[in-house]
């Protein structure tokens, strides 16, 4: 595959950082790939592994001469690095972030770029439970969507190139504008995400007084809520604080909708409660026909490894 940049500056370098560094070396994608990240422990690890051509001690290095500077960092921090690096951006590079957030990190990082710098902040559709430098792999973003949010009146080849790297890296790419963005993860990410640590929250309260049953029985829908929750305690933070508005929305529909459903088991209501799971039901099978999950029974995962 063709390359498209000649040096891509990674700044962070855990679970997405490491990802696209795979990717792009699987694809042939840029010419050299560095890295910078916060602490020495993890700059040593990812010499270690070779994730990156070059991992340099600062930001700066890191940033000098690249045509494309992608921040992966938490999203409280992207405003920061945006300022530190803002004087040796290469005139004509573009930067891109990959928060999960892209409102407030548009208003964090766009007043800090110089003119003749393109801004076109993205978000991959896809991750895991894991982070740090190890947990990468080049598969990450096959077939996941990634989301670009340019701002209007960004030159379009600069747009047209980065989706390119992205669709060159396996993901699909659509484009849209951040408010409407943070809206959509609320609904399919941060408030599932905010549901699943208070779920875990909870049985962790009951099982001082059941003792370990939580634990041994969790196959029935539990465990994964125990996934979910195990996610990065940072990243998660930063992605509640700074989508504040539209998650709370969400998560007041939530409620109102969680009180319906107990007071139709209250009430006895069946009716309400199976119509409400048929159409439940009906949205899975949808995702299912768009390609975006397994039909296997309990997704695939091997019989025996609960
Ligand atoms: P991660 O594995 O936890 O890695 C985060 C990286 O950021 C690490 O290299 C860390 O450096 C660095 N960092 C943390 N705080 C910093 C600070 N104050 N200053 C400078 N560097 C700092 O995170 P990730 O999962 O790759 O997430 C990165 C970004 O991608 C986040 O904005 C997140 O919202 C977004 N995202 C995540 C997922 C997902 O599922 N994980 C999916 C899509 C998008 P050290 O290792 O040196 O501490």
């Amino acid at each position: 595959m063709a390359q498209m940049y000649d040096r891509v500056a990674l700044i962070g370098l855990g679970l997405i950082a490491s990802s696209m560094f795979w990717a792009m070396k699987r694809g042939g994608l840029a010419g050299e790939v560095v890295g910078f990240a916060r602490s020495a422990e993890t700059r040593e690890t990812a010499r270690e592994i070779g994730l990156c051509d070059q991992v340099y001690d600062t930001l700066s290095e890191a940033v000098e001469g690249a045509d494309l500077v992608v921040l992966c960092v938490p999203v409280g921090v992207m405003g920061a690095i945006a300022s530190e690096m803002a004087g040796v951006l290469k005139s004509g590079a573009t930067v891109t972030d990959v928060g999960s957030v892209k409102a407030d990190v548009i208003a964090q990082v766009g007043p800090h770029l110089p003119k003749g710098v393109h801004f076109i902040p993205a978000h991959p559709l896809a991750g895991t439970e894991h982070s740090g430098p190890k947990s990468g792999f080049a598969e990450l973003f096959d077939n996941r969507w990634c989301l670009l949010v340019p701002a209007e009146g960004t030159d379009p080849k600069a747009t047209a190139k980065l989706r390119t790297l992205w669709e060159s890296m396996g993901a699909n790419v659509e484009e849209m504008d951040a408010e409407h963005h943070d809206l959509v993860v609320a609904v399919t990410s941060h408030a599932p995400h905010l549901i699943a640590y208070t779920m875990v929250g909870v049985a962790d309260d009951l099982r001082r007084v059941t003792d370990s049953e939580v634990i041994k029985y969790s196959a029935g829908g539990f465990r994964d809520f125990t996934r979910i929750a195990a996610s990065d305690p940072t990243m998660w933070r930063d992605v509640f604080l700074s989508n504040k508005d539209a998650t709370l929305e969400i998560l007041g529909r939530f409620t109102e909708e969680l009180f319906a459903l107990q007071r139709a088991i209250r009430q006895g209501d069946g009716d309400h409660l199976h119509a409400y799971f048929t159409r439940t039901r009906a949205i899975r099978r949808g995702i299912i026909e768009a390609g975006q999950d397994t039909d296997a029974p309990n997704f695939g995962r091997a019989v025996g490894k609960k």
